[in-house]
């Protein structure tokens, strides 16, 4: 029992040339399987083994005592829905209500991308970047390392992982062609779409 790494709803390969398979197999499946082997190894035994990883989320977030659980269990949350935010043929735009939304919050899709892209290149070290909802309104947001912006009473649409682990192997020290290209090209924006719908509900 306890935490099991998801299953990908793509192979492997799926993402390239975006993506590579390299990259995958080494994201996928060793840094997102040592999170959670690790929350595993760190929860076994203790009243957090019987918590989902938001509750385990919510209850660690800025306790000094508990940073490696929160860290862990940040982690393999975040990666989970950062495989769900990307889609072989992915890209083009939004639709619907989300479309709206992006337009009111960034006057437009140039306008947000932009603002995604300025974010994921002002990220200083490791962390993510995300397009979520906050009071009623979109924002993009950036977090260092581990932190989620769910722990801020925010709800992520999308993630962008922009550890070195997720590019360095395709793009080396460009953040910003990995950024763009997946923006570009993988953004699931159905993944999106329904997030903002279940917000709703
Ligand atoms: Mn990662």
């Amino acid at each position: 029992m306890g935490f099991e790494l998801p299953k990908l709803r793509y192979a492997l390969d799926a993402l390239e040339p975006v993506v590579s398979r390299r990259t995958m197999s080494f994201h996928y499946g060793r840094h997102h399987a040592d999170y959670v082997a690790t929350l595993n190894a760190l929860v076994d035994g203790t009243p957090f083994a019987k918590l989902d990883l938001l509750e385990i989320m919510r209850l660690t977030a800025g306790d000094p005592q508990q940073q490696a659980v929160f860290n862990n269990a940040a982690q393999a949350w975040s990666h989970a829905f950062f495989w769900e935010s990307m889609t072989p043929l992915g890209g083009g735009g939004p639709r619907g209500a989300l479309a709206t939304k992006i337009r009111e919050g960034f006057g437009g899709f140039d306008g947000f991308r932009k603002r995604f892209l300025e974010a994921a290149v002002a990220q200083f070290g490791s962390g993510w970047v995300w397009l979520v909802l906050h009071q009623g309104r979109l924002a993009v947001v950036r977090t260092p390392n581990a932190e989620n912006p769910i722990v801020h009473g925010m709800l992520p649409l999308l993630a962008c992982d922009v550890w070195e682990h997720a590019y360095y192997l395709d793009y080396q020290n460009q953040r910003l062609d990995y950024v763009k290209a997946f923006l570009d090209r993988i953004v699931h924006w159905n993944h999106a779409e329904a997030q903002l719908e279940k917000s709703v509900l």
